[in-house]
């Protein structure tokens, strides 16, 4: 029955949904799904390929990037491979925001507008145009079938909050629905609602879960504490994204679910950026995104150091992502993994991590529920929430105007206090820049509440 189920809608209805979005994923993933075998010297050498059309493209129709090649007395020509990117200045978030327009191609179909915390705490809107949708939807796809699963399986998604569902969400959640995946809050964790979504997962009986490796972090060890059996489901693979992934949750959700952790790196800004294989591989999507790994001077790095993500989407030709500093840290591998892929891997990743924060009443939330209030405010330029007790929160604000107002103020407090509680105490520090961690790497939420 389910089999059945499942080959219609991997074969016909997910077809015919991309179809309808003007989507070509299904030839994308049939075709990155022949190339993930080729020879690395191969995918180098098709990869410069689409890299120079890209660039070509680029020059062509965006008024930024021929401005930046004219006054630079570059040319499209002048990059070949890769390499040749660091002929290019990077993009980050400033810069995309005061080149909004001329970052838009003069060809462009019709764009998406996305807003994202990114991993800064500095908050981004940038523009996704069909071709960049149907490559990361294929890149994702093609990695779920590494795991012996497909889209249209059961799938349990611990994601997002009803606080910012918006109208695009609902229409993924009608989605959802056609394609059996489940949507699980993963906010406002009381006990009681952790015990009731392990429910949902026993009824449910999906064989794929999805979401923040902390949140099925904390759903395994609240079935530990009640003796519940989670590893009887038939559960087949846990995918985890968005955050750092630590070697004690991996350990943790595997013998609670029965099932391996299938780490994924990226987001809605980057793109997809590495899938981990069953053999343990961090696998880049390396023929959409090339991946550089640079030094705090800029320098490109070989593999083996460590340094920060700079990605090249070349599925971006409407709204071009071309050396887009994520702020992540990671290290390159020059190995080749056991499973016979040719697509070069990441050896580790040290970026991303997003706290929990815990309400007056014991409730644990998702950081990302607070992050979401400062995220939404115009007037916010980058931020950073210290939870220093249960009772007293500190925000960093950097406000765009260079002051923080009392509107703002009042914002920022309402928010909070009706997420953490009524009573609690909110600060609010204006502020020139936030400072990176001793590590160099940006955390926009750290609680010193213990959650345990
Ligand atoms: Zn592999």
């Amino acid at each position: 029955m389910s089999s059945i189920y499942t080959k219609i809608v991997s074969s016909m209805l997910f077809p015919l949904h991309e179809k309808l979005k003007k989507h070509d994923t299904v030839e994308i993933r049939k075709s990155l799904e022949q190339s993930q075998w080729f020879s690395k010297a191969v995918l180098k050498q098709n990869q410069s390929k689409r890299l120079q059309k890209f660039i070509q493209t680029v020059y062509e129709h965006v008024p930024y990037y021929r401005e930046m090649f004219d006054s630079a007395n570059l040319s499209p020509v002048d990059i070949t491979c890769s390499e040749d990117l660091a002929k290019l200045p990077f993009l980050d978030k400033t810069t995309i925001s005061t080149n909004f327009e001329k970052l838009k191609s003069d060809i462009a179909g019709s764009l998406s507008r996305f807003n994202t915390g990114g991993s800064s705490g500095q908050p981004l809107i940038f523009l996704l145009g069909n071709e960049r949708v149907s490559h990361d939807v294929a890149e994702k796809w093609r990695a779920t079938r590494w795991w012996d699963v497909d889209i249209g399986d059961k799938e349990i998604v611990a994601w997002g909050s009803p606080i910012e569902l918006g109208a695009q969400d609902k229409v993924r959640l009608i989605r959802d629905g056609l394609f059996r995946s489940e949507l699980i809050p993963a906010f406002d964790m009381t006990e009681q609602k952790l015990l009731s979504f392990l429910s949902t997962i026993q009824k449910t009986k999906p064989k794929m879960l999805f979401g923040y490796p902390s949140v099925f972090d904390l759903l395994a060890k609240t079935a530990k504490q009640h003796g519940i059996q989670m590893d009887n489901l038939g559960i087949k693979v846990a995918f985890v994204t968005s955050e750092r992934l630590y070697p004690y949750q991996r350990d943790n959700i595997e013998a609670t679910f029965g099932c391996p952790v299938a780490n994924g790196y990226g987001g809605r800004d980057a793109g997809f950026i590495a899938h981990q294989c069953p053999q343990g591989g961090m696998h880049l999507s390396y023929e959409d995104i090339v991946v550089e790994i640079i030094d705090p001077q800029g320098n490109p790095l070989p593999p083996g150091q460590s340094g920060e993500i700079v990605v090249t989407h070349m599925g971006t030709s409407e709204f071009p992502f071309i050396r887009y500093r994520t702020g992540d840290i990671a290290v390159m591998s020059d190995k080749t993994c056991a499973c016979g892929r040719g697509l070069p891997m990441l050896e580790a990743i040290e970026g991303r991590s997003t706290d929990f924060v815990v309400a007056l009443d014991g409730t644990i939330l998702h950081g990302l529920s607070l992050i979401y209030i400062l995220r939404d405010m115009e007037s916010v330029e980058a931020f950073k929430i210290i939870q220093e007790t249960k009772q007293h929160t500190h925000v960093q604000v950097v406000s765009k105007s260079g002051e923080v107002n009392q509107q703002m103020r009042d914002t920022i407090m309402t928010g909070f206090q009706a997420r953490l509680g009524a009573e609690v105490s909110v600060t609010v520090e204006s502020v020139a820049e936030i400072a990176p961690e001793k590590s160099g790497k940006y955390r926009y939420v750290i609680s010193k509440v213990s959650t345990t």
